[in-house]
């Protein structure tokens, strides 16, 4: 099919576009409206329709292949591995079902998940998502203080936890962070259901209780199916933070039953019986839509795998690939560069024939990165553009529709449903082509993505529908420019702007142009506060040979030589003020730059919310350079 056709269909009729995407899912009761618009910005689809997320992942597959791969639960951290049939799948979600039950938790309470990459955490999703309680699931790496204020918000009756989780061949206890952070909680979960892995970890009395034991008593546990109107809540998901306080995403059941359904045949072009592998964690939206739900409601076997990329070697998911015969796989550009500095023999050696997409997502890909792997993999590499808001791209191409090309540097097109517009902040005028502006969308959003931000419908209204004189207009916070042929480009955040003698200058596009010198790895650039000229940009540089930089002498010279490159590229209005070379970045958990916060460390203020910072050492790196 022609893929403008399909397009344009969703766009210009998207009752009877998503009436037919709607019958890749089985509905217990038909809807009687498919989409309810009269309360915009807020979307209800398929009213009146009654499903479970659960079933149309499990259930559904029992009569045509109950003991095909399931749940794939891979851990290089203690060498376990297990497949899950969806018979087993099947019989531990009752399981973990009837636990909940016992414990109290009943159909709308929300059930926290604090768990490492361990399939007791997807049995938990699952089972949640059976009795029509609403999980939240926070990253395992989050501290207390994190961890406090989710529960502070989502108020959950459980909590389910393990004792530890394991990273670089190190147990990493999660329990005394739990019990921090529910001390520090204003709101006190009545239950904690635990997961042992070893470390017999402190049980608080008439709180705690074990999972092994509890499961000993529900081997045959039978739990029917709690069936939902379509627009009940499924779950709740915090944004990663990047640019502030995380916003409660709140999900219903059948538009994300649909829309994962429809992405996992049309943009990722998954069949049943093929194995998924996504590498992101199941405490970020990729994990809830392509680790657990997307792949089982497709029929198909999913990998959740706890470990690095690069243990105990570079070439592990690789292996897994091979021995998996993975067919579709998804990562994340800065997963990708880590890859990039070891031997791609480790990736040569596999048999990797079982392979047709790599897909990647979540921060910009650069072109360096994406045409290294393009190469080394010889499969097409296919960038995707969306947020924990949308639940599925927004930016990508729907090679299931039609054979497009993908073009570099551009994460796509506009994906079926979002009807993606360009929108000059000053004016609120649509973008002409190659224009720069606000990356919008116009309502309804398609089936899947947000509600509304939890328990606040004012503030989702206020957050993401005020932004433009045009009130239909969803703003996704992110530059971009779409070219004559459709395809988008991203580049950079609206926050993350600077304004240099009254010019706008996107630090991403810098980022890029300091990135085409050969030496540069990765660089962060933030606009900081100068007298004469407003803002200037500062860039924070890693090197590839750090003997390129290892005297003043020679930092000043490839200094000299990055502002050259960016003199010729862009202009000497966006040549950085400074270029400081330092060993690693500040970023988030799930691997975004924390522009936010150098920023603030340059201009002398606090660092600000920084309990989402992978590795505080960064932060002490910027600060070193610029002598504090
Ligand atoms: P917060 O909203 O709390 O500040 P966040 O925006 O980082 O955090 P996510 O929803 O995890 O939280 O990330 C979505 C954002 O990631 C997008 O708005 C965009 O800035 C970036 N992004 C995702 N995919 C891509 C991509 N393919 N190319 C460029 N940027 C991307
Ligand atoms: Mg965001």
């Amino acid at each position: 099919m022609n893929y403008q056709d399909f397009y344009q269909a969703s766009i210009q009729d998207p009752a009877s576009f998503w009436d037919q995407q709607a019958q890749l899912i089985s509905w217990h009761k038909p809807y009687s409206q498919v989409l309810d618009h009269s309360k915009p910005p807020f979307a209800k689809w398929f009213v009146g329709g009654e499903t479970n997320l659960c079933y149309n992942a499990i259930d559904r597959w029992l009569e045509t292949q109950s003991d095909k791969a399931a749940l794939i639960a891979i851990s290089t951290e203690t060498n376990a591995e297990k497949t899950y049939s969806f018979a087993e799948l099947h019989a531990e979600v009752q399981r973990m079902a009837a636990i909940m039950l016992d414990l109290g938790v009943k159909k709308g309470d929300r059930v926290l998940i604090y768990m490492p990459m361990i399939a007791e955490a997807a049995f938990a999703m699952l089972a949640c998502a059976r009795i029509g309680a609403v999980h939240s699931v926070v990253f395992g790496g989050f501290a207390s203080k994190s961890l406090a204020t989710r529960i502070d918000d989502a108020k959950p009756v459980l909590v389910v936890s393990a004792d530890a989780g394991m990273r670089g061949g190190k147990a990493v206890p999660y329990k005394p962070l739990l019990d921090e952070a529910i001390q520090l909680a204003d709101h006190k979960p009545a239950k904690v259901l635990l997961v042992n892995r070893g470390l017999d970890a402190m049980m608080v009395a008439d709180r705690d209780v074990d999972y092994a034991a509890l499961r000993e008593q529900h081997m045959h546990a039978q739990v029917p199916v709690t069936w939902l109107e379509s627009n009940e809540m499924s779950y709740v998901l915090y944004t990663s933070g990047t640019t502030g306080k995380p916003k409660g995403v709140q999900r219903d059941v059948g538009g994300y039953a649909v829309a994962l359904a429809s992405s996992m045949k049309n943009i990722f072009c998954g069949n049943p019986g093929e194995t998924y592998f996504a590498t992101s964690d199941i405490g970020w939206v990729v994990g809830h839509s392509y680790i657990v739900y997307g792949p089982l409601i497709a029929g198909m076997a999913t990998i959740m795998y706890e470990g690095t990329p690069i243990r105990p070697d570079a070439g592990v998911w690789w292996s897994i690939v091979e021995k998996y015969k993975v067919s579709r796989m998804f990562s994340a550009p800065t997963a990708v560069r880590v890859l990039k500095k070891h031997p791609v023999e480790l990736m040569k050696k596999y048999d990797l024939s079982s392979l047709k997409a790599l897909y990647l997502a979540g921060e910009p890909l650069d072109e360096t990165t994406s045409n290294w792997i393009a190469t080394e993999l010889g499969v097409p590499i296919i960038d995707n553009y969306w947020q924990t808001e949308t639940g599925w791209p927004i930016l990508s191409v729907a090679r299931g529709v039609e054979h497009k090309d993908t073009r570099l540097g551009s994460p796509g097109i506009a994906m079926y449903g979002y009807n993606v517009t360009i929108i000059n902040e000053a004016t609120g005028a649509v973008c002409g082509p190659n224009e720069k502006g606000v990356v919008a969308i116009k309502g309804p959003l398609p089936p899947g993505c947000m509600q509304t931000i939890y328990g606040d419908d004012a503030r989702f209204v206020q957050t993401y529908w005020s932004n433009f004189a045009h009130d239909q207009l969803y703003s996704t916070f992110d530059w971009g420019i779409r070219d004559e042929d459709g395809y988008f480009f991203i580049l950079g955040r609206t926050d993350d702007v600077i304004n240099v003698a009254g010019h706008r200058l996107g630090t991403r596009e810098i980022e890029e142009s300091i990135s085409s010198h050969p030496q540069i790895s990765e660089v962060a650039v933030v606009g900081i506060e100068d007298k004469l000229k407003g803002q200037v940009a500062v860039a924070f540089a890693i090197i590839k040979n750090p003997e390129r930089a290892a005297s003043p002498e020679l930092a000043k010279a490839l200094e000299a030589e990055v502002m050259a490159v960016v003199d010729k590229q862009l202009g000497a209005v966006a040549r950085p003020a400074r270029v400081y070379f330092v060993a690693m970045l500040p970023k988030t958990r799930s691997g975004k730059l924390l522009r936010r916060s150098i920023q603030a460390v340059c201009e002398g203020r606090d660092a600000g919310d920084l309990t989402t910072i992978e590795d505080p050492q960064s932060l002490q790196q910027i600060k070193n350079a610029l002598g504090q």
